[in-house]
């Protein structure tokens, strides 16, 4: 998928903004590219996992229309930006959703991977070009 860097600067000013407790949200693309991204809170309000309230959750069911689907983003402020056993669990729900991770475990600059997690757990990477498009 691709994304202009100031969307993508979005989710890793929300990242920093929520730590130590995760952030997350969605990025809604409009064929392959970033469109929109849009906050959501965390309403376990922890730093080892996250949680879409109900009302949130429910936009998701709109993706898949007209070339137009969400990826769910979320941050990881204590570990590495690849899937939890805790987010693979979760993703079993909503198949074929790519999730994207903000690493902000390291002294640098964040780490940002985006994964497609399989219904049977199978986690593949998925690549992420930023660039500000045409
Ligand atoms: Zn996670």
């Amino acid at each position: 998928m691709h994304i202009a860097p100031d969307l993508l600067q979005q989710i890793v000013d929300h990242a920093r903004r929520d730590a130590p407790d995760e952030c997350c949200g969605f990025v809604w693309l409009q064929d392959d590219r970033a469109a929109e991204v849009v906050e959501v809170e965390n309403v376990a309000h922890s730093p080892f996992r996250f949680e879409v309230g109900p009302s949130d959750l429910f936009a998701l069911a709109e993706s898949g229309e007209d070339g137009r689907r969400a990826i769910i983003y979320h941050s990881h402020t204590r570990s590495e930006p690849r899937p939890s056993q805790t987010d693979v669990n979760f993703a079993a729900n909503w198949p074929g959703v790519e999730w994207l991770i903000v690493g902000l475990a390291g002294d640098g600059e964040p780490e940002i991977r985006n994964w497609r997690i399989e219904p049977d757990g199978t986690v593949a990477e998925v690549e992420v070009q930023v660039d500000a498009g045409v």
